[in-house]
């Protein structure tokens, strides 16, 4: 990390401070919410420790139905369509690991942010994991992978979409900051080697309804820009996706 800037990296990980680091009497200083929110989880290892044996993750493919998600700069296809492809390749894959796997949604349908949570909560889910791919229609340029999780309390978020980011607000998903964060870097690696290491950062964020609530673990992966030609391309190989799926699947070993 460098005094100024809240961009750091982490063993080549691409990872987001609350606050920029400052110089303080000749001494670099990193705030204490930075040092106990990003730092010790960091520190304590990667590994998400599960609870038990056999633990049921709740895979959430982003979108579906009338909200078709971005759409590809290649044509009329949707991310609805491709979440759902990398969600049920990914799903078999961890059942075959040994994980109780549910989807929220296994066909074209609409589904509300809060109805993906009380599914995982009916379910007792022990981990929750949102899959989405990105745009930034029409800039075509922007490509690459980011892995969000919810703002730890006090902390500013890396980003906030117009998003009135109140850092005083406690949801019930930042009781697992540090496994959040743990998560987030475990799956964010892998997926990393599968797309060119093409890294955009693991990112913080408080206007994602769907991890505020969460009594678990829980991240969102934005797994490429569908607004890319290069990357759009990529991800409508079914291919590619089984190779994004084998990724998070081998994180999460
Ligand atoms: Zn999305």
């Amino acid at each position: 990390m460098r005094p100024g800037s809240p961009s750091a990296y982490w063993d080549g990980l691409d990872i987001r401070l609350g606050f920029a680091p400052q110089m303080m009497n000749g001494q670099p200083c990193l705030h204490a919410l930075d040092l106990k929110k990003t730092l010790e989880p960091l520190l304590k290892g990667l590994s998400l420790s599960c609870l038990k044996t056999n633990p049921t993750i709740v895979i959430d493919p982003g979108h579906g139905g009338q909200d078709s998600g971005a759409k590809s700069v290649l044509g009329s296809r949707y991310e609805k369509e491709f979440t759902l492809d990398w969600a049920r390749r990914l799903g078999s894959l961890l059942a075959t690991n040994g994980w109780q796997v549910l989807l929220t949604r296994t066909s074209d349908l609409d589904l509300s942010l809060t109805n993906r949570i009380a599914f995982a909560e009916a379910h007792k889910a022990d981990a929750f994991l949102s899959l989405h791919f990105n745009s930034s229609a029409p800039n075509d340029q922007q490509a690459g992978l980011e892995t969000y999780c919810l703002t730890p309390t006090g902390m500013p978020s890396t980003i906030t979409r117009g998003y009135n980011d109140d850092p005083a607000l406690a949801f019930p998903n930042n009781a697992f900051d540090a496994q959040n964060l743990r998560f987030a870097l475990q799956v964010h690696r892998a997926l990393l080697q599968v797309n060119g290491r093409l890294d955009r950062g693991v990112r913080r964020a408080r206007y994602l309804g769907v991890l505020r609530g969460q009594n678990r673990p829980a991240i969102l992966i934005e797994g490429g820009y569908l607004s890319n030609p290069r990357e759009a391309r990529r991800i409508a190989d079914p291919a590619y996706r089984q190779k994004l799926a084998e990724a998070v699947a081998k994180a999460l070993e």
